[in-house]
């Protein structure tokens, strides 16, 4: 049964494609103990997806997974269902994750980028917040601190990896890939190319949250490089879901809810515009 009480929680996780292969938070962190499961919540824009709930490091943290789940619901929709349930919660903090294809012919399957930009090229995602009467400015979309605390773990969990703290994430409505010339447009605009990061980055800002995501490119996009094989797809988000995780946990338990280093939240003024 759906609640409208929705726990306190500073820090949320928002799942992506890159972990969907692994139970989360399950063993992934030492720290990480489950509260509650399967919490379903009532919100303006219709039940949210379940949410889970658990401890990292003494902190609650909410994690819901918003990648191919409940065919139907639109994916704004679904977003604003999600977003409705971390600002009553009081988030502050958001980590992120997903599988993306490249664009830029340097990076390689198995490669991780921070992103620090994003091109929007949906077409049917969320049109207006959910707190809304802001202007939500995107100087600096996403979370230097968040970043720099996903950067620290994928260092240390992953020295082996070649990461890539900068890059811009372009977002396609999907749920297909991209032609080859569709990738060629958009290599002129960016780094990788998937179908999370937004309404994702502007809904935290819209909620008062600072935001940031690390991406595991599983595919070179169509015409980068060489041909992708499924397999390696396959195996990529199998063979690196656990690892994706232990670094957004382990980002996670170093963050403060409490906003220093960054400037997010003065990035959002009230709207002229009514
Ligand atoms: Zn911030």
């Amino acid at each position: 049964m759906p609640t409208a009480v929705v726990p306190a929680a500073r820090l949320a996780v928002i799942g992506g494609s890159a972990t969907q292969g692994a139970p989360f938070p399950d063993d992934l962190h030492p720290d990480a103990a489950p509260l509650d499961d399967d919490l379903v919540f009532e919100t303006p824009y219709g039940d949210s997806p379940p949410f889970r709930l658990f401890t990292l490091a003494g902190e609650p943290v909410l994690h819901v997974r918003l990648h191919g789940w409940r065919p139907g619901v639109p994916r704004g929709l679904a977003s604003r269902q999600v977003f409705s349930v971390l600002y009553r919660a009081g988030v502050r903090r958001i980590l992120s994750e997903a599988g993306v294809g490249s664009l830029n012919h340097l990076l390689d399957p198995g490669d991780l980028v921070i992103c620090d930009d994003f091109v929007d090229l949906t077409t049917d995602r969320a049109v207006e917040g959910v707190v809304g009467g802001r202007l939500l400015i995107m100087r600096e979309p996403v979370c230097p601190v968040g970043r720099a605390a996903l950067s620290r773990a994928a260092r240390r969990l992953a020295p082996d990896r070649r990461l890539f703290t900068r890059g811009v994430y372009v977002v396609t409505e999907g749920p297909r890939f991209e032609s080859p010339a569709e990738v060629r447009h958009l290599q002129a605009g960016g780094d990788v190319v998937g179908q999370s990061f937004s309404p994702e980055v502007w809904l935290a800002r819209d909620i008062g949250a600072c935001y940031a995501g690390i991406y595991l490119i599983v595919n070179y996009g169509e015409g980068v490089v060489a041909d992708w094989s499924h397999d390696e797809l396959k195996r990529r988000f199998t063979d690196d879901a656990r690892l994706m995780g232990r670094i957004v946990l382990d980002a996670a338990a170093s963050l403060s809810h409490e906003q220093a280093g960054c400037r997010c939240r003065e990035l959002r003024k009230p709207t002229l515009l009514g």
